[in-house]
């Protein structure tokens, strides 16, 4: 590939992760502060991106989400993770600097189900950049969220101001495929602020609670926001698919309990790239209306989805 086509794929919005750099840069080598225009570039984007998912979703107020999320930012517990990750995204972009992975050249090495039994719905989630739920966080480009709804689309009973109002809180979470858990994080308290789409913004950790199981070499899991305490594997145990291995939670920064769940090609989260995830057999309806059966297919947001066997 020459090298005029390598450089037009290369997304250079990126180009804002070199602004972590520039932050630490005010504190160490002056010529460094100029970076810190780059993190700027990056929170501009980040709050365009964040008033266009308003005016989608047509929730009225995201105001509690922007305040929370700035705040986190003072947190050191979510401030230096966040850096990492941040400088991650150059490492993440060097290994990919002849491609990315997508649904067209990505060809998964295992065969995955839903970390969950029954219906569940896909809050976030695409296998396009369209519906992304972070196209920009090359680690969490394919990833997704699942929530349960009922047939008016709410994910709670009540008010949604307690944990347990939400269908999901507490229901199991499976493993999505065999494999051998390599990292097991359980000591974050769930959060328990829901109803206002406010974040944990005191967390000891963004990702909450969270399991990362290898499945073949360079395909990993990434399961997260476990509820405190419910994690039942321990590292280096084998585990095989649609094995129980924690319950849903609302840990880290989570604005309702959900499921998250991505796929990536190394086991350290800050510098793996998210890869594409084909479903073995999955039973997919929109809008409550026509179902089909997918095999070896990626799913999309707004998607009721469930296992077939
Ligand atoms: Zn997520």
């Amino acid at each position: 590939m020459n090298t005029w086509k390598k450089l037009k794929q290369i997304d250079w919005t990126q180009l804002q992760h070199l602004g972590i750099i520039g932050f630490l840069g005010l504190f160490w080598i002056p010529i460094l502060k100029w970076f810190f225009l780059f993190y700027l570039i990056g929170f501009i984007q980040l709050f365009k991106g964040m008033k266009e998912a308003e005016k989608e979703s047509n929730i009225k107020n995201l105001n509690n989400y922007y305040l929370t999320f700035f705040l986190s930012q003072l947190n050191p517990f979510v401030f230096f993770p966040a850096t990492l990750q941040g400088l991650g995204q150059i490492v993440i972009l060097l290994k990919n600097i002849s491609g990315f992975p997508d649904r067209d050249n990505y060809q998964n090495k295992t065969d995955f189900i839903l970390p969950f039994q029954g219906q569940w719905f896909v809050a976030n989630g695409s296998s396009t950049k369209k519906n992304s739920h972070s196209w920009d966080i090359l680690t969490q480009r394919y990833a997704y969220d699942f929530i349960i709804v009922d047939p008016n689309k709410k994910s709670f009973e009540q008010e949604g101001k307690s944990l347990s109002d939400y269908y999901c809180y507490e229901k199991e979470v499976l493993a999505p495929a065999d494999g051998r858990v390599v990292t097991v994080s359980d000591r974050v308290k769930d959060y328990t602020g829901v109803g206002d789409l406010s974040l944990d913004w005191k967390t000891r950790d963004f990702r909450g609670n969270f399991v990362i199981i290898q499945h073949a070499d360079k395909e990993f899991s990434f399961i997260a926001h476990f509820k405190s305490g419910s994690i039942r594997v321990q590292k280096g145990q084998q585990v095989r698919q649609g094995e129980v291995i924690g319950l849903c939670g609302n840990s880290g920064h989570s604005t309702e309990p959900h499921i998250h769940f991505h796929i990536q090609d190394n086991a350290n989260l800050w510098i793996a790239t998210g890869l594409p995830i084909r479903f073995k057999k999955v039973l997919v309806t929109l809008d409550g209306e026509e179902s089909m059966v997918r095999m070896h297919d990626f799913i999309e947001k707004n998607e009721k989805v469930e296992n077939l066997a």
